[in-house]
């Protein structure tokens, strides 16, 4: 009979502790929140459980002497190429809990990356290159829906005015947003954070679903605030706050599910805004239980469209899945202005694991046929298209604009910026970076000064880099690029793949 779970020693991790560098300072035994680095007074040290290790890294980086390094268990077991590691250890865990195996941020598994697959062009003897250090670059983007034509008249001194209505629009200064993570999932500090940053940026940043602070209000038009399917925090004056609106109908990291966000996390200020009692949990249903077909969608957003006055627009959310091209359609023709995609390695709070790695498609190919659907209908110009989950770098940002994308929202490398290992485990609520708690000990490890600062470089630098690669390919404008498939060759794709992305083999 066993007496303790069956894969307690088949940890990930071991803690490697240096006995000539360590002097027993207990940093480690503060930062970890997992209690794997504890005081033995016997002993009169520190000493570690590696069970207990989850691999974020936080001693490793805050050690003073740089004692400590946190290695993979070298624990192999014996090789079979269909019984991998993950599903010995996935079963011996459901065997001890009977629970859904439950997992953080995006998607782990091996699921071909497009972007990796996709090259740039650029400029040689014709087109010249253009310097974006010493000429315009323009990297401005309107999201919303455009008009059918443009008219021209002339005002009473006879200069042109354009004579068109045109529809509402959120003002970018660079194509890069950051994605919706609501406050709940994440702290205060760092929503705080991500509306100065996004304000700083003349971007924009998305709630996600659990309402915005009233003390956020003053950075509204840089705020796109979201309505999914527990609508918390969703009131007049929240429409009205923002400079846009998204219904969210599906996340890429675990489509066709709701949410749960356990009432641990539910404080006074997620409370509030959330308008939910402390301590309750926040459930969002799977589906809008207004909403079952295209028209119910119409509804929802002409409701959205009058409550806000039409002043601006409305975006709606879906998972990337099998027949996303002609769900956007559907969404467009339902009066959405902007449509956001959302592939399935984007990041999530919590979701079963399950879920988040055998649901969906990648965004890529998602982005790819949802653009050339909208082109084939004639409606692309009726909705902006905002590419999420995925977008890892500055290279990946130009690719997705260039395979159809008006903007790109980034969540994940968000979090990365302000100092996330990745270590999955953000439905534990004991984020030990301070960003996926709302525990006041490790929240305040997040300054909202020091993170606003991290995002505004962040997507500075990748802007800097997005002009050079536009300089390179001798376009001086984003929207030159949009959908510009021209400008991108493939490697190592399959004839389907090369067709769905709509791009040629290198070399041709
Ligand atoms: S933080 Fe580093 S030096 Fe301090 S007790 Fe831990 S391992 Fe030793
Ligand atoms: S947000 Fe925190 S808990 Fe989640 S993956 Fe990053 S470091 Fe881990």
């Amino acid at each position: 009979m066993l007496f303790q779970p069956i894969n307690k020693n088949y940890h990930e991790f071991v803690i490697d502790r240096d006995k000539d560098r360590c002097i027993n300072c207990k940093v480690c035994v503060r930062q970890c929140s997992y209690e794997a680095h504890y005081w033995d007074e016997n002993r009169q040290k520190v000493m570690h459980d590696n069970s207990k290790c989850i691999g974020c890294h936080r001693c490793e980086a805050l050690c003073p002497t740089a004692a400590l390094t946190i290695r993979r268990n070298r624990s192999e077991f014996r090789p079979n190429a269909n019984w991998r590691p993950v599903f010995l250890q996935n079963i011996y865990k459901q065997a001890d809990t009977g629970g859904v195996l439950l997992a953080g941020m995006g998607s782990p598994v091996d699921i071909p990356v497009y972007w990796d697959r996709l090259l740039l062009d650029a400029s040689q003897v014709t087109n010249p290159s253009i310097d974006p250090l010493r000429e315009p670059m323009e990297l401005r983007t309107f999201l919303g829906a455009k008009p059918d034509k443009v008219e021209l008249g002339n005002d009473a001194e006879g200069k042109p005015v354009l004579k068109t209505k045109l529809a509402p629009q959120i003002k970018l200064d660079t194509p890069i947003m950051f994605a919706a993570m609501s406050f709940g999932a994440i702290n205060f500090n760092l929503h705080r954070a991500m509306a100065r940053a996004a304000t700083e940026l003349k971007t924009a940043y998305n709630t996600g679903e659990g309402g915005l602070h009233r003390s956020l209000f003053k950075y509204g038009q840089h705020t796109i605030v979201q309505v999914a399917s527990g609508r918390f925090g969703v009131h007049r004056d929240y429409l009205n706050a923002g400079c846009g609106i998204e219904i969210k109908i599906g996340q890429g990291a675990k489509p066709g599910i709701g949410g749960h966000l356990p009432g641990e996390k539910i404080n006074d200020k997620v409370s509030e805004t959330r308008m939910i009692p402390i301590g309750s949990d926040a459930i969002s249903p799977a589906p809008h239980h207004d909403i079952y077909s295209i028209e119910d969608l119409l509804q929802l957003i002409f409701a959205l469209k009058e409550a806000s006055e039409y002043k601006v627009p409305v975006s709606v959310k879906i998972a990337a899945v099998h027949n996303v091209a002609a769900i956007a359609s559907g969404v467009v023709r339902a009066g959405a202005d902007i449509i956001t995609v959302d592939g399935m390695r984007g990041g999530t709070g919590a979701a079963p694991a399950m879920i988040r790695d055998n649901v969906g498609i990648p965004i890529e190919l998602a982005l790819a046929s949802v653009d050339q659907r909208l082109r084939d209908e004639g409606i692309r110009h009726k909705a902006s298209v905002v590419a999420a989950g995925g977008i890892r770098c500055s290279a990946d940002v130009v690719k997705a604009i260039a395979l159809g994308a008006d903007a790109v929202y980034i969540g994940t490398a968000t979090l990365l910026s302000v100092g996330c290992t990745l270590c999955g485990r953000c439905y534990t609520g004991k984020c030990p970076w301070g960003i996926a708690t709302n525990d006041p000990r490790l929240s305040k490890r997040q300054n909202p000064d020091v993170a606003s600062g991290k995002l505004v470089n962040l997507v500075q630098a990748w802007s800097h880099e997005i002009q050079e690669m536009l300089g390179g390919m001798g376009l001086n404008s984003i929207e030159s690029l949009r959908g510009n498939r021209d400008k991108l060759r493939g490697v190592g794709l399959s004839e389907t793949e090369l067709d769905i992305l709509g791009v040629k083999h290198a070399g041709r």
